[in-house]
């Protein structure tokens, strides 16, 4: 019987970025009205950690906005992820802080981060067109660079966005030379104030690209994570039998989710089980 990994996000850091990710609603240049805050409490983490930890996630994402992750992101995030591991929450414990270099994400490593989310987002080539105040290189190397420290990367990006086929098959030959042990697949979801003016993409296409998704990554847990719901609404048995391992519950960064008992349940109707270890 097939599992499936539940992984949460918590949203640490919200809103307020100064880069221009044109599928982003976190960017201070589109007026998306997304709430803007700095540094959630350590409090209100654990509370989360807690609700996820019981929910049976087993990966738990600490997620800042903006491009880099800076020293004084290290040492809150590290500061996060040693409480967490404290308070006897034994998840799978990601950061996704943006750029960085190898000091600052050895640093999280020694903190007790297990894996480093970092997205290529889409090809090398059609990058430019969706961001031009840094570069995919920049993310190329980031990826390497936490691969290089120890920590587990996950990998993914955006689909929807504008980007050829040709595109998709190179963003994920580019995914597949990173060897991620998760890549997360993300759906465009479309908003007023940002540029891309695409709609919500057909299940048939989405479904047709988390397929070519896993023939280029056939030992990487694929994760289905923003636009699950959008995208294929109640009845999603056929994104687990196009390759999808893992799904992210409880909501995404500025995008509601479903309830988490809804998908459980929904999981249970597959015959699909909530994977209990992580690797
Ligand atoms: S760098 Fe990250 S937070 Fe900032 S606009 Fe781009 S995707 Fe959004």
């Amino acid at each position: 019987m097939s599992e499936v990994f539940l992984c949460s996000i918590c949203n640490v850091d919200n809103g307020g970025c100064k880069e221009d990710c044109a599928y982003c609603t976190q960017s201070l240049k589109y007026d998306t009205g997304v709430q803007i805050y700095r540094e959630k409490s350590y409090e209100d983490i654990l509370k989360e950690a807690e609700i996820f930890y019981k929910a049976g996630a087993l990966g738990f994402c600490l997620v800042t906005s903006g491009r880099s992750l800076t020293p004084r992101k290290t040492e809150y995030i590290g500061k996060a992820a040693k409480m967490i591991k404290d308070a006897g929450y034994n998840f799978h414990l990601i950061a996704c802080c943006g750029s960085a270099d190898k000091e600052s994400l050895r640093e999280l490593k020694n903190s007790g981060v297990d894996s480093y989310n970092h997205n290529l987002e889409t090809s090398q080539v059609f990058f430019p067109n969706i961001c031009t105040t840094h570069t995919w290189e920049e993310r190329y190397q980031t990826c390497e660079n936490a691969a290089s420290v120890g920590l587990m990367l996950c990998v993914g990006g955006i689909l929807g966005i504008g980007e050829s086929w040709e595109d998709r098959v190179e963003f994920y030959k580019a995914v597949n030379s990173l060897d991620p042990f998760t890549s997360n697949i993300n759906f465009y979801m479309p908003h007023d104030a940002l540029p891309i003016k695409k709609g919500i993409m057909q299940r048939a296409e989405a479904l047709e690209c988390i397929k070519l998704a896993r023939s280029h990554l056939p030992n990487t847990r694929l994760m289905m994570a923003g636009g699950r719901e959008a995208v294929f609404g109640a009845e999603q048995k056929d994104i687990f039998e196009a390759g999808i391992n893992a799904i992210v519950i409880g909501g995404y960064l500025n995008a509601k989710g479903g309830e988490i008992e809804r998908d459980k349940e929904m999981l249970s109707s597959y015959d699909l089980h909530i994977a209990t270890a992580c690797h």
